[in-house]
C-alpha cells in the first residue's frame, strides 16, 4: 500500500478529482483483455485481472506529468501510462505502482493541411480525430485497434499497423516528433519541433532518438510517458464540399459512398499465385486497403451479425474462396479510377483469380466501407466467443508472411481438433500491406472461450507451440514478445538483441521506475555477457 504522505503529494500534483485508491476503481485498470493468457503462461489461474495498481492519477499536463515521475524516483515507485488502455499491455505488472491515466490530456492541437500533420495529445481518439481531419480530405494511419484506441499510443509507443496500412504505413514510421518525460522526469522533445518549433520532421537536428524509443515495435510504456506528438496525414479522396447522408444506426446504417470508391475481394487459386499478385497491388500503392484473411475472416468481415457470418460460411461462401485479398480503391478523379480497377482486373487476368464480390460470394454494403477506414473491421473477430487473441505476427515482407501463415495451420488444426479454440481450418490469418512494395504484417487471430479455463489454457498452450515455431523456423518476433522472460526466450537466436534494449532501459531509465513487465528491465540475462 502506498504510504498515506506519498499519496498526498500525488494529491498535491494533481487536485483531488484527479487521483483515486478506491479499489473498485483500482480493480477496473485491473481488468483488461488478454490477461488471461498471460495469467495461464505464468502458471496461475486464467482469470481476467491482472496487477492491481496502487493509486490512480490523471495529470492534465506534461508538467504534471513530470511531478509525478520524479515523486516515484525519489520514493522509488513505479508507474505505467496508459492512452485509452486497450489490453493487457496498458496495466501495472509489478506491486507498489501507479498507473497514469492521461484521459485528461484529449486535445488535438493542430492539424496542419498543407504540410499534412496533425499534433495531438495521447487521450485524442482515432475517431475523435478522423472526424476533424476528414473536413480537409485528409486520414491518418489509426492502428486496427479500432476509432476508440489512441492514435499517439499507438505512434509513439504500440505496434502500428491497420487496416489502411496499404496507403497510411505504419505508426512508427509516420511519427513526426515526440514530447517525451524520460523516466527521470526531464522533457525532451523529439524531431524538429525542438529545433524549428514546427513538426515536419520525426528525426534531428542532430542524433536520431526515434529509434531508441520507438523502433519497430514501440516500449509499451517502459520508457517514460509521451505527452504529445505529431503524425503524419495521408490524402482521402473525397470530393470537396461532399455532403454525408446518413440513415439508421449501428450496425445497420447506410450512408453515401463518395463516388470512385469501390471494393474488391480477388481470389486465387493457391499462395503461389496469391503472393504474387498481392505484391504487384501493393507494390503499385494505389489501394486504401489491402489485406488477407481466411474464408471465416471473409464471412466475418462483411457481414454485420455473428448469425449472419454463420449462414454465409455455410451458404457456399467456405467452397468458393481460396487465396484472396480484399482491395479499396479510392480515387480522386474518374480518370484515376479507371486506371485502377483495370490495373486490378488486369492482375485477376494474369493470375487467372475472381473477384468475389462480382461473382456474387459477398457483398460489401456501405457500412464495411465505413468499418474498414475506420478501422472496426477487426472488432468484428469479437463476435463469436467476445474474445480472440493473436499467434505469430510481425512486421515483414509478404513472402515471410505467407510463410508464417503455411508454418501455422498444422499447429492450429492440432488445438482445433483438442476442440479448446475456434474451428477456422487453421486458415484464419490477417494480412495487411504497408508502405508499398513488399511489406506487410501478418498475425494469426484465434477465437477461444473466455469464460472457459480450459479453452484459455488451451489458447495459451498453441500459443507457446506458435512461439517456439517461430524461432525454430526463424519467423520474426511477434508483437506480444513483451518482457524479460519473453525476450531472453528468443534473444539467443535474434542476435541477443535484448542486450542492447537493456543498456537502453539503463540509461534512459537509471532507477528502473518506468514499469519494465511489458518491455525489459534493465537486469541482465543470466549467463549472457
Ligand atoms: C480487434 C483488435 C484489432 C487490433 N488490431 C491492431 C492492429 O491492427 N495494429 C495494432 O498496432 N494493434 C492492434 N490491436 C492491438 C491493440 O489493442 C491496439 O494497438 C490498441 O490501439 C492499443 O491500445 P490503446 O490505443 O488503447 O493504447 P494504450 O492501451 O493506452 O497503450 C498501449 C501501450 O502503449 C503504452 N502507452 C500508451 N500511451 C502512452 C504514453 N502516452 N506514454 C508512454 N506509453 C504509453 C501503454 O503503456 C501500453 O503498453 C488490436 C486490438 C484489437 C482488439
Amino acid at each position: 500500500m502506498l504510504e498515506d504522505k506519498i499519496y498526498a503529494a500525488l494529491k498535491n500534483i494533481v487536485g483531488p478529482e484527479n487521483i483515486s485508491r478506491d479499489p473498485a476503481i483500482l480493480e477496473t485498470y485491473a481488468y483488461q483483455w488478454c490477461n488471461e493468457v498471460d495469467n495461464t503462461l505464468k502458471g496461475r489461474e486464467p482469470s481476467r485481472f491482472g496487477q492491481r495498481p496502487e493509486a490512480v492519477v490523471l495529470p492534465g499536463s506534461a508538467e504534471e506529468v513530470q511531478a509525478i515521475v520524479r515523486l516515484c524516483n525519489e520514493h522509488d515507485i513505479k508507474f505505467k501510462a496508459l492512452s485509452t488502455g486497450q489490453g493487457a499491455w496498458a496495466g501495472v505488472t509489478v506491486p507498489r505502482a501507479i498507473q497514469i491515466d492521461l484521459r485528461r490530456m484529449n486535445r488535438i492541437l493542430e492539424i496542419n493541411v498543407q504540410n499534412r500533420y496533425a499534433v495531438i495529445e495521447p487521450y485524442v481518439t482515432n475517431a475523435q480525430l478522423q472526424a476533424e481531419l476528414v473536413k480537409h480530405g485528409l486520414i491518418h494511419n489509426a492502428q486496427g485497434g479500432g476509432p476508440q484506441t489512441s492514435p499517439l499510443a499507438s505512434h509513439t509507443s504500440f505496434v502500428g499497423p491497420s487496416f489502411t496500412s496499404s496507403h497510411t504505413g505504419f505508426s512508427g514510421r509516420n511519427l513526426l516528433g515526440a514530447e517525451w518525460v524520460l523516466p527521470t522526469g526531464d522533457i525532451v522533445r523529439v524531431g524538429s519541433f525542438n529545433y524549428s518549433g514546427e513538426w515536419f520532421s520525426g528525426d534531428g537536428p542532430a542524433f536520431s532518438l526515434r529509434g531508441v524509443f520507438r523502433g519497430g515495435y514501440g516500449a509499451y510504456g517502459g520508457l517514460g510517458v509521451f505527452t504529445q506528438c505529431a503524425i503524419r496525414l495521408f490524402s482521402l479522396p473525397i470530393p470537396k464540399d461532399w455532403k454525408w447522408e446518413i440513415k439508421g444506426t449501428v450496425p445497420d446504417y447506410e450512408w453515401n459512398l463518395p463516388p470512385y470508391w469501390k471494393m474488391f475481394v480477388l481470389n486465387f487459386a493457391d499462395w503461389d499465385t496469391f503472393t504474387e499478385a498481392f505484391y504487384e497491388v501493393n507494390d503499385q500503392d494505389m489501394s486504401m486497403m489491402a489485406m488477407a484473411s481466411s474464408a471465416e475472416g471473409l464471412a466475418t468481415m462483411f457481414t454485420n451479425t455473428r448469425e449472419a457470418a454463420l449462414e454465409a460460411i455455410f451458404a457456399g461462401l467456405l467452397v468458393k474462396t481460396q487465396r484472396y485479398f480484399v482491395v479499396m480503391v479510392t480515387a480522386h478523379t474518374e480518370r484515376e479510377f479507371d486506371y485502377r480497377t483495370k490495373f486490378l482486373q488486369a492482375i485477376l487476368k494474369k493470375y487467372g483469380g475472381q473477384d468475389l464480390i462480382e461473382e456474387g460470394v459477398v457483398t460489401a454494403q456501405p457500412m464495411h466501407y465505413a468499418e474498414g477506414l475506420r478501422n472496426s473491421l477487426g472488432n468484428h473477430a469479437f463476435r463469436f466467443t467476445s474474445c480472440f487473441q493473436s499467434t505469430h505476427g510481425g512486421l515483414d515482407t509478404i513472402a515471410m508472411s505467407v510463410k508464417i501463415g503455411i508454418v501455422n495451420q498444422p499447429i492450429k488444426q492440432k488445438y482445433i481438433e483438442k476442440h479448446v479454440i475456434g474451428d477456422d481450418r487453421g486458415e484464419g490469418i490477417w494480412i495487411t500491406g504497408y508502405e508499398g512494395g513488399h511489406m506487410a504484417h501478418l498475425e494469426v487471430p484465434t477465437v477461444y472461450d473466455p469464460s472457459s479455463p480450459e479453452s484459455c489454457r488451451g489458447y495459451a498452450y498453441y500459443q507457446d507451440e506458435c512461439n517456439k515455431a517461430d524461432i525454430s523456423n526463424a519467423l520474426g518476433i511477434p508483437f506480444f514478445i513483451v518482457g524479460d522472460a519473453f525476450h531472453d526466450s528468443y534473444g539467443p537466436n535474434v542476435m541477443d538483441y535484448p542486450r542492447w534494449l537493456r543498456k537502453i532501459k539503463a540509461a534512459f531509465d537509471p532507477k528502473g521506475v518506468s514499469d519494465p513487465g511489458h518491455y525489459v528491465s534493465s537486469k541482465p540475462r543470466e549467463g549472457s555477457t
